[in-house]
């Protein structure tokens, strides 16, 4: 095909994409009642039932979030944009912040906050492991003032849990704010933003959420807003400016700030009444058990996990294949033959590693007997 195409000749596509059992890192199986309001009419982004449904959004991402905060609301992109909103409205140039970094998800934050021209000290550890209290410790103690502290939860690039309470402890006894990237952890497995003290989160939504991606809902503590309120600065961007956005999506003074991504708001509005529906425990307890289930099925084929016992997560399983065998190839099969999607290796792990993912609506004992019976043919 040329491009441009001849003036005299008009082309048009069909697009007819295929139906695929979604096992990797995200998205993962979207439930036929999220997909279902994603093709409903699209109504007008101020219009009042639109106001009062991003109204109901508020209060059911409050309620997955376990949190209390007023400044709780969905961000128009996906969670790297969460990520973003979180570090440009608390990071000035000048500041200094704290970043852990054990994958690819700490080592955007550092790109961010660098970015923001914020001085960044990191907590480097191995791939694989979590970032133990004391290193965090050590780092505050050598860093007095420093503004924030940030971890990922969930590492979705090596499958590690990372504990939070202690080092939030640590965190606050500094005078710091926690920053907290939960994108895989968020429904999938427990997370108490408001017990667990955390001052900034975001998350996505295409992960254990089941909905479509490009959204992130994002919560800010009191103290968060505090320290927004006193920036000297103006905030780096524009579009993720929370002094901004934060009257779109406050009940009464709405005000236009962009055009809210409608029909993706209907799926998140959907997709978060599914997660209450089953319980949010429930729905935690059912990630653990597929879990098993898939970690007894692929350890009984050779598969092998990266990420000790303990803080290992349900829902992303980091597996080194079995010897002798060419992981992409056998990727490869998985779609072509099976359409059965599971994910490569990421950085140092890339040809080494599969990443399985069971997420939300990927989470059921279906999706890894489906997995595991394609393997027995093709292995
Ligand atoms: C997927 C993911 C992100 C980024 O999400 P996008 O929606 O791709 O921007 C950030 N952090 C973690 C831990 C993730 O798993």
């Amino acid at each position: 095909m040329k491009f441009p195409p001849k003036t005299d000749t008009i082309m048009t596509y069909a697009f007819n994409p295929p139906t695929r059992v979604l096992m990797g890192p995200g998205p993962s199986d979207a439930h036929p009642r999220v997909l279902k309001a994603m093709a409903s009419p699209l109504i007008g982004h101020l219009d009042p039932m639109f106001v009062s449904m991003m109204d109901e959004i508020k209060s059911l991402v409050q309620q997955t979030f376990l949190t209390q905060n007023a400044l709780t609301f969905v961000v128009s992109a996906p969670a790297s944009a969460g990520m973003e909103t979180c570090l440009v409205n608390l990071l000035e140039p000048g500041d200094e912040c704290i970043i852990c970094v054990n994958g690819v998800f700490g080592g955007r934050m550092v790109d961010i906050a660098q970015r923001c021209g914020a001085t960044v000290h990191q907590i480097t550890t191995e791939w694989g492991k979590i970032t133990e209290p004391d290193q965090v410790k050590k780092a505050l103690n050598e860093r007095p003032g420093v503004k924030l502290v940030a971890i990922v939860h969930a590492e979705t690039s090596t499958g590690a849990l990372q504990p939070l309470e202690e080092i939030s402890d640590l965190v606050h006894e500094a005078g710091a704010l926690l920053v907290v990237d939960a994108v895989t952890s968020f429904c999938g497995m427990p997370l108490r933003v408001d017990d667990w003290n955390i001052d900034a989160i975001y998350t996505g939504t295409q992960k254990c959420l089941s909905a479509p991606p490009g959204l992130s809902p994002i919560s800010f503590s009191e103290a968060a807003v505090k320290v927004l309120d006193n920036r000297k600065t103006k905030v780096q961007s524009w579009f993720l400016d929370l002094t901004m956005v934060k009257n779109y999506w406050a009940g009464a003074k709405r005000a236009y700030h962009h055009t809210a991504p409608i029909s993706s708001v209907f799926a998140l509005h959907e997709a978060l009444n599914i997660v209450l529906e089953e319980g949010l425990e429930a729905r935690w307890a059912r990630h653990q058990e597929v879990h098993q289930h898939l970690r007894t099925q692929l350890e009984k084929r050779g598969f092998r996990f990266l990420v000790d016992e303990q803080h290992r997560l349900p829902n992303l399983n980091a597996v080194f294949l079995p010897e002798g065998i060419d992981e992409a190839q056998l990727r490869s099969k998985l779609l072509d033959q099976f359409n059965i999607e599971v994910g490569g290796g990421l950085g140092a792990f890339a040809g080494k590693l599969w990443r399985v993912g069971i997420m939300g609506e990927s989470a059921t004992k279906n999706h890894v007997n489906m997995l595991t019976s394609a393997l027995d043919e093709l292995m």
